[in-house]
């Protein structure tokens, strides 16, 4: 979950990372209000979970109330990369001398955690970075001692930053990392982090992204939840305790366990390849253990109310819920959704293998469901379940 700069900049402000003065405004006459209470010249800044916003247009300074009015009407309702501009963040300006980059992240590829930091910091970082790779330190984190003082410092001097700045970066730093580990985030960015023409060092830029996964512990993380940002279908199937992934195919998945849908997914892309418009799947979902009939007529309904989805694969491997169970389970849920006046119209490919199978394919045979095949081999549903949606696309 990312959040936006000034949700970032709040949450550094609570471990006392020097940011801002800040007001968030949804119309200009917010905006106006908030530029009389901060005096001075202020910075109008568009909320979007993307990044590039000052190239877009979506930064500008403003020398007082009317000016910020006319900045906030400018910036307010602009598409940036597809995100429509609905707040901004009106903020006392800040006397930039110079500007560095600095973040902490997970680095999956690599396994740990990395900071990235330079002193050739801004909006052209990444072409910095293509161009001059070496003006930005890479410095691994041990996760077990994390950063204390001289790690920081050793990372702000592999970065770049000069003598002058070293001081104000260090316990920026070391706050950072703080962040990064008590709030369970993937990223902190800070970009810039700057040095003003006072000497002093401050994050005016924020980026976060927290771990989803750790909202368990972290109840504060329930206010950053965007209802309104978040996909309906992924947020209908939370409410509905189903695990479920919405992606960009038109073959629906489903399968129990997660393991057994990962490899789902990877065999239906494969299979896809060979058909017109190569077919992918649509989603991830996960029935888990029990696979009633409730459950899966619910994890039906979601696949089905995407209207990308030109066909289904129904992937069980029958453990301690054995095939049959899983097959009573699509019976029932065809005729549950029926009863919702949801009746599947769309071809459904059922593999079933494992505990039982034998039972669970007569049960559905017997059943003669409209759309319903049944295919044998994992690969064989995968490639039936990819042509259907290639013929249905
Ligand atoms: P981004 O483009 O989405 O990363 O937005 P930033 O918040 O990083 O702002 C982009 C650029 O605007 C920064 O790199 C600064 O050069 C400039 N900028 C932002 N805030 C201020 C400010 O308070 N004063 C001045 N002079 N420039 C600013
Ligand atoms: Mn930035």
């Amino acid at each position: 979950m990312d959040l936006f700069e000034h949700q970032a900049k709040e949450l550094f402000a609570e471990y006392g990372i020097p940011v801002p003065r800040g007001i968030v405004a949804h119309t200009a006459e917010e905006a106006r209000a908030a530029a009389e209470t901060l005096t001075g010249r202020v910075v109008v800044k568009a909320q979007v979970k993307t990044g590039g916003r000052g190239k877009a247009g979506g930064v500008k300074l403003a020398d007082g109330p009317d000016d910020a009015y006319e900045k906030a009407q400018q910036i307010l309702g602009m598409d940036i990369k597809g995100h429509t501009v609905r707040k901004v963040l009106v903020e006392e300006a800040s006397q930039i001398a110079e500007e560095y980059y600095f973040s902490f992240l997970l680095d999956r590829a690599n396994r740990t955690f990395l900071s990235i930091c330079s002193a050739a910091g801004g909006m052209d970082i990444e072409e910095v970075a293509r161009q001059t790779p070496e003006k930005v330190a890479k410095v691994p984190i041990d996760p077990l001692t994390g950063v204390d003082r001289a790690k920081a410092r050793e990372i702000a001097i592999a970065g770049g930053l000069p003598e002058r700045a070293l001081d104000g970066a260090v316990d920026i730093i070391e706050k950072l990392w703080a962040v990064f580990v008590d709030e369970d985030a993937t990223l902190v960015e800070v970009n810039p982090m700057i040095l003003t023409v006072d000497g002093a060092v401050r994050a005016i830029d924020g980026k976060v992204t927290l771990d989803d996964n750790a909202l368990f512990r972290q109840p504060d993380h329930q206010k950053y939840v965007d209802k309104a940002a978040e996909d309906p279908l992924e947020a209908r199937a939370k409410e509905l305790d189903l695990n479920y992934v919405k992606l960009d195919g038109s073959v629906g998945i489903i399968g129990n366990g997660a393991g057994l849908v990962m490899s789902t997914l990877d065999v239906v892309a494969y299979a896809g390849e060979s058909f017109p418009g190569q077919p992918k799947p649509a989603n991830f979902l996960d029935i888990g253990g029990g696979a009633s009939a409730e459950v899966m007529a619910n994890g039906l309904q979601i696949i089905l109310s995407d209207p990308s989805v030109k066909s289904v694969f129904v992937n069980v491997f029958g453990g301690i819920t054995a095939c049959d169970a899983v097959a009573n389970g699509i019976v029932s849920a065809f005729k549950l959704l029926e009863s919702r006046g949801e009746a599947v119209t769309r071809p459904l490919v059922v593999r079933l293998d494992g505990n039982n199978a034998a039972l669970g394919r007569k049960i559905l045979t017997d059943a003669a469901l409209p759309g319903v095949e049944l295919v044998d081999t994992m690969d064989e549903a995968a490639k039936r379940a990819a042509e259907l949606a290639a013929v249905g696309a």
